[in-house]
């Protein structure tokens, strides 16, 4: 064959010759060649792992020329106009809300920062479900937001494709596809007998081929033409999707298509053909109705499919199906295809949404006629797709895939009316939507389960709990959001019946029934399900539909909403068989259609003009819609009464949930409206009797004194008032729905919940309900979020609290917020937990305490007027003026002027609120005169009307009550009335008078009333009254007897007599008050219970005549002494305990308070180095020193008393290894943390690398032991230690550590590491230090001089040091010593310790001994500052360890004792010949120019015996200073240009006979140039480097500086230590005269001040030998190296000692910046981008956070580097996250962030993308923090980092 012979060929040269082949006019040939090679090459038999086909295609289709090349020639023909970067799950987005048209608009980064988007409300976003670019596509996004590149529109200028150059592409690629497809045909079983792994099988395999795909929709619009030509081609799909016929494989390859193509619709074809052809009934208006009703009980055994999952467990409950006849056949019909991608798709499905192949397909998007030919062939695979994900075990991952396609389609407004135009997504969508729920239908138990013929759908079952529902839900979500669908939608009457009967399933769900005996076996947690369902299937949707029901011109879509909505309840109350009686002890959240209802009902009056009457069904109907919501009301007041706590925590979760701020508005704001609406239609007494029956507390509104309640406990029966009385309260005043605009809805949100508490800007976000107001983007005509918040809200910026808590940016109330619109109302509605409505009050106290406003006593919720109700709600005042109302009111005055039982003050200010909204909402027709009433008149009733005004001052004489026989009452009415006839007559005339009133027979009789006139009016059937024997009227046990109480008292006189009561004061309002009163009532708002009182007394007198007149007249009465009525001890307690509980919170707050603010001075003493310390056991280095010994208290037993050798006393320390010093840099700069691939930090320049150069440096020339005698080690990895100064016996500390150990559970730290917190402070510690023992005279002998010659003196330091190490005697002390030592030893790695040699030898740990000194006075020195000016006998000193660390080191070096024959001592103080180095066979020893002085200083210190006197140390410096000036000399003269050396030297050895030539720095600068070039090398070396060498000429002045520049650290250091050996006070100075403050300070300088002179350094100098002499020995020593080693002699000489205060990386300012460069930077180890990246903030370090990539030797790299960079402490940015961790050890901790956003908050995990600044005081502290080493002190919450980071 010829194919055969083509095989065998090059592919490079085939590909040519078949193209020009292929180009010829007459291309016959070429094409039979090409198919027959095609035909062998891309043989669906072979296995898919062959890569060879896909080489073959590649070359083919380049057609002779380089893949690559080919390319880059089809990428220059790219005309896309539109970016499309397809992005997968976790990549970084963008997203503008200025810019976007649609809410789901996204950019990738490059085009987002080529944009323009200053001042947009844009966030960044990590991907969640993948998602594309939309740059360039105006149907998503405004043109001003494109990017630069797409903002031209590149495709204009681009030249049409040549014709041969994508020829090849279009035969080949048509081939390829088909290839694909039958390998995906071939690959599939059925799913029972396939599995998940077969399918990632096949995938795996074709995972070459796919990719392959993908690349080429990368090459740009010119290909993605060819490809979609090929996938939308029907005709190349026909020729080539059957195959040949005589080709067996591809034939069995298409009926494996063709079966699995079968089972593709909803309905299964078995089905089908058993249900016959169904007919189309959509469109009927019985249909949609239809399905509710036929939830048959017998349809449970039909063998669907869906049937196969059915065996799983869901409970005892049995599933119910529904009957399919009613949906649309096409919808539920089994696909046919027409083209590749129809199929392609469709595998794409089978297989779940491989992640390449939908890369693939949303690659292609920017071609527009693939894209609209995907969209539809999408649609039309919609119910499949949902098929198979209800299927798939693995839904998260499909969902997110589903809907990274579906939000591409949709969320353009043209396409998605497109195809609901065309392929009626709408009936799709909602056909789907029901289909899905069918399959987890229950029977309802709401109301009467046996008879229900509702169902529900079962919230336990996985399509509910998973929320699988959820991308079908937010597709159609997404689609309703365009206008033009919504239309669609709403004016499909057929699809609306069909999307009420949807909701209808959610209708009851979830029902909760009271446990009455036992607690609830099982807590369900099925309500998240439920609230989650009802919130995204039914609530979204809903606000959806009602943003396109905003004006006049779609009134008549809300009118049909609304009268579905009323069917579909009407048969919903039918099916449950409802008729007004609800069964008892029933709940469910979930009602739906009537917030349906209500929210249609509130936009058609509030923006559509719409007469509410129009839209309300008949009172009967009213009266049903109230009694589920209002169920709901009093269930909330039973739950938090504590009646269901049976039934376990989730009761209370399911009344949390419904009025928290992302459910407030879809749940508990619709049915507040809904029972407003049916309160503003319905006769309000049976309003109010119903409320008050629900609440179950009828039996508690009598006057008797006492009752029985046979409904409720009586511990219930006061938070159930109270529940029922603010409920009437909210009832009646709020206005969400009723009147108020949205920019004052919004503003009452926000106004509330900043009362609660102060909030960050992001919960406040957070808690505002969406709905009215989106709370981001433009709504045009109304206030933005941020616009109100600056109207209500102060901003208090973040600040840092000493504590260590970082306080973020918060909102809190303007003053005036809290004076005029704090409304405790809207608190109680929206509070989540009951504590905030406490915490509101007490931030109101104390808001009127602080302004004045109010002072004594507790104030009460203040008095808030109400938006002006809208005309069509004025009904709802009604509610406030009915003589049902007005007896409760009454009747709760009187008993808690009586002190009735389970009144409370709540319950009053209650009763008061709704007395003065009644005042407030006059019922305008009810033009009640001022004529005086008639009281005897009206016997009928309680009050002769409804209005309260004048019901207020009417007088009610006689009550007739039932009581229990033993009631008081009883017996005070058994006696004898009266002696008199005349008062029996009247006694008789009373009984007759007397009132009688039942609630329940109110509400009974007027419900008869209703459903009569209901009834006639509407000329129904009368109903049956069924439902009266299943009712029980509650409260009439048999025991009762009726009795007369006699009360004579009206509304208003008993106010009068509750101030009195309240005020604790007879006559408490004379006669004439009400003239004295101040008109205003404004006034009057901010006070207690009696300011209230007054305040409505005022408002009735104003108001009424007859009032004003009734007041006067009870005020001017004097009342008899009242006598103190606290006689009922019940109410006694519940008084007593309100008071109890506020004062024993005030209590608490105090003690808080206080403890708070003792803890910060703790704190602030504890941090503040300045503060003068009190602690006298410190002390040590006072000046006046006391006779006694030194007491030490100890924590621990409490003790005081001397540290012994015995028994010694110790310091609680905290040890730790710290590089800080390591880590500065000469530059006073911070290094700049690199943002760019040219942006690089080098390490070289840190003075720990120095120190580890010039040691490595001398260790190469000279003896080692001498080597580790000439300079310190310790800057990296240095033991630091510090304490908290408290002391304690060391054996109490053992037995401490004991206890810690045996209860291991609490603490974040580990006691087998020594750690533990200091007892007393609770400071981190894990060592204690001995204290020395001893009496503090001792101190004072080494003080006194003993006027010695400097000469006596440096013989009397030799003699010492020759002296022998005396060993303690072994003692306690001495072996806590030593133990203190190793835990020293144990603080630092070893590669910290050992610098020598010889590892392990006694020179280095040596080394390690002075060091650590070293590094303490370093570090001191660091905390001051860098320098000793500001001085001071700092309370740092008294509370250092310094002394006692210096004496445990010593009692350590003394073990060691320098050889004398190389004590340095000698060749610092005499001349002496010089020894015969070159006679050793070892290398020479250090010379003293190059060795360090200060560590000389220290060496000389801690090995001398101990103490040390004072002039010996002096004489010790002295003689150094000598050295480290000569050092500073040579230092200096190397700096000269050869001439200015030649200069110097001849000037000054003129000067070297003078008078004091010794002192003069002329002489000696001269000298020591001399001598050193006498070997020319030193010198030689330096002129080849040309740098330091400045063409400004050296004065004396700058020499003057330099030498003291040079010397400074010397003397500082000294100076510390004199301070902390002797105690001597640090005289602070001016910068510029530091030097000689410090000379002074250690009597360097001469005593006789030279004021004249201020060459100090010079005269500092104290020679015991001939200075020249000295300085010949030193510099010969230098110049009697070998040449080689002279070279690096200037490097040692010139050794800068300054180095500037730790800094840690400067950061950018925005956060961004770092973020774009790290976050998809390759870690430098593994050459990866690490998963978690984070950055070290210390040396730049970019390392993969608890990656296994980088892990060694079991440590993960950032822990690894924290040991390392910063001797195991590590400051790590998270990238990903923008907050900061720290290691410190084992430990780590999250430490916060340093960039915050706008608000002052930080953003952790970057959720909310909002841009993020560096706050700098954060960072300030940060650093601090670090240099001071005070982690451990001030973060709190450590954990173990199992070195997984
Ligand atoms: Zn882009
Ligand atoms: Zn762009
Ligand atoms: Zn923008
Ligand atoms: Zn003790
Ligand atoms: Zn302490
Ligand atoms: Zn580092
Ligand atoms: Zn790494
Ligand atoms: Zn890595």
């Amino acid at each position: 064959m010829m194919a055969a012979l083509l095989l065998r060929r090059d592919k490079k040269s085939t590909a040519a010759h078949l193209k020009s082949d292929l180009n010829r006019t007459d291309n016959s040939s070429g094409v039979r060649q090409l198919q027959e090679l095609l035909d062998s090459v891309l043989n669906p038999e072979k296995p898919a792992a062959d890569t060879e086909a896909l080489d073959w295609c590649k070359c083919l289709i380049a057609g002779g020329e380089g893949f690559e090349e080919f390319c880059k020639t089809v990428r220059s023909y790219d005309n896309a106009t539109l970016c499309g970067l397809v992005w997968t799950a976790n990549f970084v987005a963008y997203r503008c809300r200025t810019c976007g048209i649609s809410p789901c608009m996204s950019l990738c980064a490059e085009c987002f920062n080529n944009g323009d988007h200053t001042g947009h409300d844009f966030n960044m976003f990590r991907s969640q479900a993948g998602g594309a670019c939309d740059c360039g596509d105006s149907n998503v996004m405004r043109e001003t937001g494109f990017c630069r590149r797409h903002r031209l529109r590149t495709g204009e200028n681009v030249p049409s494709v040549p014709r041969d150059l994508l020829l090849m592409s279009e035969m080949v690629l048509s081939r390829f596809i088909i290839c694909i497809i039958q390998y995906l045909r071939d690959g599939y079983t059925e799913p029972d007998t396939s599995t998940e792994r077969d399918l990632q099988k096949v995938l795996q395999q074709l995972e070459p081929q796919i990719s392959f795909l993908e690349e080429l929709t990368k090459m740009g619009g010119a290909m993605r033409t060819v490809l979609t030509k090929i996938l939308t081609n029907q005709q190349t799909f026909k020729d080539l999707s059957m195959g040949q016929e005589e080709n067996v494989f591809a034939k069995k390859n298409y009926e494996n298509y063709l079966s699995a193509l079968k089972n593709s619709g909803l309905v299964s074809v078995e089905e089908k053909a058993q249900t016959g052809a169904a007919e189309p009934t959509r469109g009927s208006e019985t249909g949609a109705l239809g399905l509710l009703g036929a939830a048959a009980p017998s349809s449970s055994g039909s063998n669907k499919e869906e049937d196969q999952d059915g065996g799983q467990s869901i409970g005892q409950r049995k599933r119910v199906k529904l009957s399919s006849t009613t949906k649309d056949p096409s919808i539920m019909d089994s696909l046919k295809h027409k083209c590749f991608l129809e199929e392609l798709l469709f595998w794409t499905i089978k297989y779940e949404f491989p992640q390449k192949m939908v890369t693939f397909l949303l690659n292609m998007l920017p071609d527009q006629d693939y894209k609209i030919t995907f969209t539809k062939t999408f649609v039309q695979h919609y119910a499949f797709i949902m098929k198979t994900l209800m299927k798939s075990q693995e839904s998260d991952t499909m969902s997110n895939r589903i809907v990274h396609i579906s939000v591409q389609l949709f969320s353009n407004e043209d396409l998605a009316r497109h195809v609901t135009e065309e392929c009626q997504l709408l009936d799709i969508m909602v056909t789907v939507l029901l289909y899905m729920m069918e399959s987890c239908l229950i029977k309802s138990e709401l109301q009467d389960e046996e008879n229900s013929r509702h169902v529900v759908v079962n919230c336990s079952e996985a399509l509910l709990k998973n929320n699988t529902y959820w991308p079908l839900v937010s597709d159609f979500i997404n689609i309703l959001s365009h206008q033009s669908v919504a239309k669609k939608f709403l004016e499909d009457h057929s699809l609306l019946m069909l999307w009420m009967s949807f909701v209808s399933f959610f209708q009851g769900m979830n029902l909760n029934k009271r446990e009455l005996s036992e607690h609830v076996e099982f807590e369900s947690q099925t309500y998240y399900a439920a609230f989650a369902a009802e919130l995204e299937a039914c609530a979204q949707p809903m606000w959806g539909l009602l943003t396109h029901c905003k004006v006049k011109e779609t009134q008549e879509y809300t009118k049909t909403v609304v009268r579905y909505c009323l069917e579909t309840l009407q048969i919903w109350f039918d099916a449950i068989g409802f008729v007004d009686e609800l069964a008892p002890n029933q709940v469910t959240f979930h009602l739906p259609l009537h917030r349906y209802y209500a929210m249609f009902l509130s936009k058609a009056v509030k923006c559509q003009g719409l007469d509410l009457e129009s839209l309300l069904p008949d009172q009967e109907m009213l009266m049903r819609i109230m009694v589920h919501p209002l169920q709901i009301q009093a269930s909330l007041s039973e739950i938090h009464s504590n009646m269901w706590v049976r039934n376990g925590l989730q009761i209370k979760g399911q009344a949390m949930t419904y009025v928290q701020s992302h459910f407030c508005n879809s749940m508990i704001d619709p049915d507040i409206f809904l029972l407003q609406v049916c309160a503003s239609r319905l006769d309000p007494d049976y309003f109010i009797s119903s409320v008050f029956e629900r609440f179950k507390v009828v039996d508690l509104l009598t006057m008797a004194s006492v009752h029985q309640n046979t409904v409720l406990d009586g511990e219930q029966e006061r938070p159930m008032l109270e529940g029922a009385l603010t409920f009437l309260v909210i009832l009646s005043s709020l206005r969400i729905h009723l009147g108020m605009a949205d920019d004052e809805i919004l503003r009452a949100e926000m106004v509330s919940q900043l009362c609660m508490n102060d909030r960050t800007h992001s919960s406040l976000l957070d808690l505002i309900p969406e709905n009215p107001n989106p709370k981001s983007g433009i709504v045009p005509g109304s206030c933005s979020f941020e616009e109100m918040l600056s109207a209500v809200a102060d901003f208090k910026a973040p600040v840092f609290e000493l504590g260590g808590s970082m306080q973020q940016g918060m909102y809190t109330p303007k003053a005036e917020v809290w004076e005029k619109e704090f409304d405790p109302i809207m608190v109680i509605l929206r509070t989540v937990y009951r504590r905030d409505v406490q915490s509101a009050m007490d931030r109101y106290s104390a808001f009127l305490k602080q302004s004045g406003m109010h002072t004594t006593g507790n104030p009460w919720p203040p008095y808030k007027e109400r938006t002006p109700l809208h005309p069509c709600y004025k009904g709802l005042d009604r509610l406030l003026h009915c003589k049902t109302l007005h007896i409760v009111i009454f009747t709760l005055l009187y008993k808690i002027w009586l002190d009735h039982s389970n009144m409370s003050e709540h319950v009053l200010c209650m009763v008061l609120y709704l007395i003065e909204l009644g005042l407030d909402n006059q019922v305008e027709e009810d033009k009640e005169d001022e004529e005086p009433c008639i009281e005897e008149h009206c016997h009928d009733s309680w009050f002769p009307g409804t209005n309260l005004l004048s019901n207020l001052h009417h007088v009610i004489n006689y009550v007739r009550v039932r009581v229990p026989e033993t009631a008081p009452e009883v017996k005070r009415e058994r006696e004898p009335p009266a002696s008199t006839s005349a008062e029996a007559s009247n006694f008789g005339q009373n009984v007759r008078e007397a009132q009688v009133f039942s609630l329940v027979a109110e509400r009974r009789r007027k419900f008869q009333e209703i459903i009569n006139r209901s009834s006639t009016e509407a000329s129904q059937a009368v109903r049956p009254k069924s439902s009266s024997t299943r009712w029980v009227p509650p409260g009439t046990p048999p025991q009762l007897v009726t009795e007369i109480l006699e009360i004579h008292e009206s509304m208003l006189s008993l106010l009068i007599k509750l101030h009195q009561k309240l005020s604790a004061k007879q006559n408490s309002l004379s006669a004439t008050w009400l003239e004295d009163m101040d008109a205003n009532p404004n006034r009057h708002i901010h006070g207690d219970g009696i300011t209230a009182i007054e305040r409505i007394l005022t408002k009735a007198a104003t108001r009424s005549h007859q009032s004003k007149r009734s007041i006067q007249e009870i005020c001017g009465k004097v009342f008899p002494p009242v006598a103190p009525k606290k006689n009922s001890p019940a109410a006694k307690k519940t008084m007593d305990k309100e008071e109890r509980r506020q004062r024993a919170r005030e209590r608490q707050q105090k003690l808080l308070a206080e403890f708070a603010s003792r803890q910060k001075s703790f704190m602030e003493t504890a941090m503040d180095v300045e503060s003068p310390d009190t602690e006298a056991a410190m002390d040590l280095g006072a000046s006046e020193v006391k006779e006694s010994e030194v007491l030490y208290d100890c924590v621990i037993c409490g003790q005081s008393g001397p540290s012994t050798e015995d028994r010694p006393t110790g310091l609680v320390v905290l040890l730790q290894a710290s590089s800080v010093l390591g880590h500065r840099c000469k530059s006073d700069e911070a290094k700049k943390l690199p943002t760019t691939d040219d942006e690089r930090i080098y390490p070289a320049d840190t003075c720990g690398a120095a120190h580890d150069v010039r040691l490595a440096l001398m260790q190469s020339f000279f003896k080692d032991s001498s080597c580790l005698q000439s300079v310190s080690i310790g800057w990296d990895g240095g033991v630091y230690v510090q304490t908290c100064g408290h002391t304690l016996h060391i054996d109490c500390h053992k037995s401490y550590m004991e206890s810690l150990r045996n209860d291991q559970v609490m603490q974040g730290f580990s006691v087998d590491k020594g750690e533990f917190t200091c007892p007393l402070c609770r400071q981190f510690a894990n060592s204690v230090l001995p204290c020395r023992p001893g009496r503090s005279t001792e101190v004072v002998s080494w003080h006194m001089p003993s006027n010695n010659k400097t000469s006596v003196l440096v013989k009397e330091v030799e003699d010492l040091q020759e002296q022998l190490g005396l060993f303690p005697t072994e003692s306690n002390l001495s072996k806590e010593m030593e133990l203190v030592i190793k835990d020293i030893k144990n603080t630092t790695q070893r590669k910290y310790m050992d610098y020598g040699k010889n590892p392990g030898s006694p020179d280095n740990d040596f080394l390690f001994m002075y060091s650590v000194a070293r590094t303490n006075l370093e570090l001191e020195l660091v905390h001051r500052g860098g320098n000793l000016c500001s001085g001071g006998a700092s309370g740092a000193a008294k509370r250092s360890c310094l002394n006692q660390l210096f004496h445990v080191l010593a009692m350590h070096m003394r073990l060691y004792s320098i050889d004398s024959a190389y004590n340095p001592w000698t060749r610092l103080t005499q001349v002496a010949p010089s020894r015969d180095d070159c006679l050793d066979d070892e290398r020479p020893e250090v010379p003293m120019l190059f060795r360090d002085c200060p560590s000389l200083l220290i060496i000389f210190v801690l090995t001398m015996p101990q103490p040390l006197r004072k002039e010996h140390f002096i004489c010790l410096v002295r003689m150094l200073y000598n050295l480290q000036y000569t050092q500073a000399l040579a230092a200096l003269s190397a700096k000269f240009s050869p001439e200015e050396r030649q200069a110097w030297s001849t000037s000054g050895a003129l000067k070297k006979n003078a008078f004091n030539a010794e002192k003069s720095y002329e002489a000696l600068l001269s000298h020591v140039i001399t001598e050193l070039s006498k070997v020319k090398t030193v010198y030689d070396v330096n002129t080849e480097e040309p740098s330091m060498l400045s063409t400004s000429v050296w004065s004396p002045q700058s020499i003057e500086y330099s030498l003291q520049q040079f010397c400074l650290p010397y003397l500082r250091l000294s100076c510390l230590l004199q301070h902390h050996l002797y105690g001597d006070n640090l005289s602070g100075c001016p910068e510029e005269e530091e030097f000689s403050g410090l000379a002074g300070c250690l009597g360097l300088l001469d005593p006789v001040p030279q004021p004249s002179n201020p060459m100090y350094s010079a005269s500092c100098l104290a020679w015991t030998v001939s200075a020249f002499d000295l300085m010949s020995q030193w510099c010969s020593e230098v110049t009697g190296l070998t040449n080689t080693q002279a070279e690096k002699s200037m490097t040692l000489l010139v050794q800068d000692l300054q180095w500037a205060s730790p800094h840690l990386l400067h950061l950018p300012d925005n956060y961004n910046t770092i973020f774009q460069y790290y976050h998809k930077k390759a870690c430098t180890a593994c050459k990866k981008v690490p998963k978690d990246p984070a950055l070290c903030l210390i040396c730049g370090t970019f390392v993969c956070l608890k990656g296994l990539c980088c892990k060694q030797q079991g440590i993960c790299e950032c822990v690894w580097h924290s040991q390392h960079c910063g001797a195991a402490t590590g400051i790590f940015l998270l990238i990903n996250a923008s907050v900061i961790i720290i290691i410190r050890g084992h430990r780590f901790c999250l430490w916060g962030s340093v960039y915050l956003d706008a608000h002052g908050e930080e953003d952790r995990d970057l959720r909310r993308g909002k841009p993020l600044f560096l706050c700098v005081e954060r960072y300030r502290v940060l650093a601090q923090q670090w240099v001071s080493h005070t982690f451990d002190h001030i973060n709190k919450r450590w954990g173990p980092h199992y070195n997984g980071l």
